[in-house]
């Protein structure tokens, strides 16, 4: 009798589960999603790559003018990160002198910026 009623109450009852990706939870301002790159921003200076306890940030060959303090610099590298083996510390983030690295508020690691972040 117990079992009849349950069903009759779920079927009652609006799915607890969301249509992930479709529809995405909620995130708090702090949370520590996949890692982006605002490649524009980056001056190479690898500060990034140096910092990562689990070292998976390398520079690759990445030549662009940047523009940082009022002065052009000509970049030689950027940075590519291992993003499955990034354990989401957040210490890149918190070093980057311009903003280029940061936590975004994503959970997957999926993403249309191969160039700059790579599995
Ligand atoms: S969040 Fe931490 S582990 Fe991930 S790339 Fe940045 S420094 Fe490395
Ligand atoms: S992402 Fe930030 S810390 Fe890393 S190389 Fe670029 S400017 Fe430097």
């Amino acid at each position: 009798m117990s079992v009849l009623l349950e069903m009759i109450q779920n079927l009652l009852s609006r799915p607890v589960t969301i249509l992930y990706p479709r529809e995405k939870v909620p995130v708090p301002d702090t949370f520590r999603g996949r890692v982006a790159i605002s490649d524009d921003k980056c001056i190479g200076c690898s500060k990034c790559s140096l910092i990562c306890p689990a070292q998976v940030i390398r520079m690759i060959e990445g030549p662009r003018d940047v523009e940082f303090k009022g002065k052009n610099i000509a970049r030689k590298k950027r940075p590519q990160v291992k993003l499955f083996q990034c354990i989401r510390c957040g210490l890149c983030e918190r070093h980057c002198p311009t903003g280029a690295i940061h936590l975004a508020p994503e959970f997957g690691g999926s993403g249309t910026d191969r160039e700059v972040v790579i599995t």
